[in-house]
């Protein structure tokens, strides 16, 4: 099965894929955030791999990351979107086993904040209220 790879910005709400010839490798998708995305030289990006829908998110490695994040790693850090479907129920959830597993978490990479801005790439049910 052929995957494609694409930039998203994730500081637009909701995120916009960023319109660039797709990328049939991840090297290719982080060589050009490394170089810079125009229009985007201070946005927070992310590699989306595709196999129509979205199934995989990459956070790129931290140091060709333009925007400062919570999170540090040195290579693109990937979640699969089942994790993605999950750690966004978990957020929303008012059980309090849930709220524990978040805070007991390390989500550098996925803050409630970022994840919900790819609401429309993985079709989340989004919750009026959300806890933050
Ligand atoms: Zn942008
Ligand atoms: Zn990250």
């Amino acid at each position: 099965m052929s995957s494609t790879y694409r930039i998203l910005c994730l500081s637009h709400d909701p995120a916009l894929t960023i319109d660039t010839p797709d990328y049939n490798r991840p090297e290719q998708a982080e060589e050009a955030i490394r170089a810079g995305i125009d229009g985007h030289t201070t946005c927070d990006l992310a590699i989306g791999r595709y196999s129509y829908p979205l199934v995989d998110l990459g956070c790129p490695a931290s140091r060709d990351q333009p925007a400062q994040l919570r999170c540090h790693h040195g290579s693109t850090i990937w979640t699969d979107k089942d994790w993605l479907l999950l750690l966004a129920a978990a957020y929303q959830s008012d059980d309090p086993t849930m709220q524990q597993a978040i805070k007991a978490g390390h989500h550098d990479c996925l803050p409630w904040e970022r994840l919900q801005r790819l609401r429309n790439e993985l079709d989340l049910p989004i919750k009026e209220n959300p806890r933050p």
